[in-house]
C-alpha cells in the first residue's frame, strides 16, 4: 500500500470514528405504527375510526421481543435514533473493510486501551 493511500484510510477512519461517537440517539429496534379499538363498545373505534396512530419500537430483550411504546413527542427524536443505528452498522462495516487492509499491509495497530483500578 502507497503511504499516500494508507493516510487517506487512517483519515477517513477516523472521520468514522468521531462521526460513530456523535450517534447519542442511536435505537435498535423496528418501527411499528398501530391503530387499535378499545373495550368501549359504543366508540367510534368500533365503527372505523381506530384509535392511533400509536408507535412501538420492537427489541430484543433476552432474546424476546418487545414492544416500547414511543411517546409523540419522542416519534421524531426515536426515528432519527432508528436511522442513527442503520448508520452506525454502514460505518462500522466500512471501518472494518479499512482496518483488514491496514492489516494486510502491517499498519493494523494496537490501541492501548486505558486500564481502571478495582475498587477494592
Ligand atoms: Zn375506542
Amino acid at each position: 500500500m502507497q503511504a499516500e493511500e494508507r493516510k487517506k484510510l487512517e483519515e477517513e477512519s477516523a472521520e468514522l470514528l468521531a462521526e460513530l461517537g456523535s450517534l447519542r440517539n442511536v435505537l435498535h429496534g423496528s418501527w411499528v405504527v398501530r391503530y387499535s379499538t378499545c373495550s368501549n363498545r359504543n366508540c367510534r373505534c368500533h365503527r372505523g375510526e381506530k384509535h392511533g396512530p400509536r408507535r412501538y419500537l420492537v427489541v430484543l430483550e433476552g432474546g424476546r421481543q418487545r414492544q416500547k411504546y414511543v411517546p409523540n413527542c419522542q416519534v421524531e427524536a426515536a426515528l432519527a435514533g432508528v436511522e442513527e443505528y442503520r448508520r452506525a452498522l454502514s460505518m462500522l462495516d466500512r471501518l472494518s473493510e479499512i482496518n483488514i487492509k491496514m492489516m494486510k499491509d502491517r499498519a493494523l495497530k494496537v490501541r492501548k486501551i486505558a486500564k481502571c483500578k478495582l475498587p477494592k
